[in-house]
């Protein structure tokens, strides 16, 4: 139950979205998010500003050899879309992987990717986290998970944010009357910083065609709903460019550098895959995994679940 009352706006331009935008004030797209913390007692808004009515959000189309996907475009849209491309069945995996049909028929690509980092000690009622030390994230000085960290240490679990980062994609984000362009990485990194109040517009997946092959695998306790344990993503472009992303299991997803540049120079040389690159990559994902306990899972099953970046190798045709 959301126990406390704010109002609610539908903007019909991203003029008029921003323009209603303060520190009192969150955008809704789905909800499927934003909606559990509103319930939760996480956030408590004098205004939920929708971008439901804002034109220009929710198409996908193709524009000078980039894939152009509006933020708001629904993930069964973006599903349906890519299942026509073999060159983006990763795409359309890691979009069908997403929780379940209802979330994905409500849930928009932007809100996938600016999800809240989760933490059992977190997303818990208002009457459950009293029970409890206030911790970073709840304006305490302790982490529950951590405790020797100075920072919060939740997991970031979207599915979409490593193949679209494997794919080397930018953002398009609305701010003051102007539209920018950055990398994906680069919002991800800091989001409401680098939103500063301004809209996610538009995720874009440049040299569509360039685009060789994208892959993506997911290991979750329940396939059909559940968040992921580990997930994985890469891509080889024409041009011999590799990039290999792991995530959910540090607080942004990371790329694993020493294994697509080992991937990329047997490649290059149209050399059978070394059994040493499985090693490299189960390595690498080890080295720089930091996973917390979660509803589900121990750090340790997460650690096998790991194994997401061998099997997205063996993807490879
Ligand atoms: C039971 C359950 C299971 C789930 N399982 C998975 C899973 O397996 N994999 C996975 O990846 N995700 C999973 N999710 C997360 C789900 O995918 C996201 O909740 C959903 O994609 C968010 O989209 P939304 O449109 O509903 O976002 P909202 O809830 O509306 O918004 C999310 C956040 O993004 C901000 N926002 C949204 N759009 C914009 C924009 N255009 N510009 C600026 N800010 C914006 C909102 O202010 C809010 O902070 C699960 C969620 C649930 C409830
Ligand atoms: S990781 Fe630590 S600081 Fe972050 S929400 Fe969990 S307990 Fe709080």
């Amino acid at each position: 139950m959301i126990t406390h009352s704010f109002d609610y706006t539908c903007p019909s331009s991203l003029e008029q979205a921003c323009a209603l935008k303060s520190e009192d004030s969150v955008y809704i797209a789905g909800g499927t998010d934003i909606v559990p913390a509103l319930k939760y007692g996480l956030l408590f808004p004098k205004l939920v500003i929708s971008l439901q009515n804002v034109p220009g959000l929710a198409s996908i189309t193709i524009e000078g050899g980039n894939l152009v996907i509006g933020a708001m475009v629904g993930l069964e849209k973006l599903a349906r879309y890519t299942e026509h491309f073999p060159n983006l069945s990763g795409l359309n995996h890691a979009v069908r992987a997403v929780a379940s049909p209802q979330i994905r028929h409500i849930g928009t690509v932007g809100g996938n990717l600016l999800q809240e980092a989760r933490c059992i000690f977190y997303n818990q009622t208002t009457a459950w986290r009293r029970g409890i030390e206030p911790c970073h994230k709840t304006g305490g000085s302790v982490c529950h998970q951590a405790p020797a960290k100075p920072q919060c240490v939740a997991l970031y679990h979207s599915d979409l944010a490593p193949a679209f980062l494997a794919a080397d994609c930018l953002v398009q984000i609305y701010r003051d009357g102007n539209e920018q362009q950055l990398p994906l990485e680069t919002l991800l990194a800091a989001p409401s910083r680098v939103l500063g109040g301004g809209v996610l517009t538009h995720i874009v997946l440049p040299d569509v065609e360039n685009l060789r092959q994208l892959h993506f695998r997911k290991h979750a306790v329940r396939g059909a709903i559940d968040f992921p344990l580990a997930n994985a993503a890469l891509t080889v472009r024409a041009c011999g460019t590799v990039r290999l992303i792991m995530g959910a299991m540090t607080p942004k997803p990371v790329t694993l550098e020493q294994t697509q540049s080992e991937l990329a120079d047997s490649l290059k040389e149209e050399m059978p895959l070394a059994a040493q690159i499985y090693q490299t990559a189960a390595a690498e994902a080890k080295k720089k995994a930091r996973p917390i306990r979660e509803a589900t899972a121990s750090p340790a099953v997460k650690q096998q679940a790991m194994v997401v970046v061998q099997e997205v190798i063996r993807d490879l045709l």
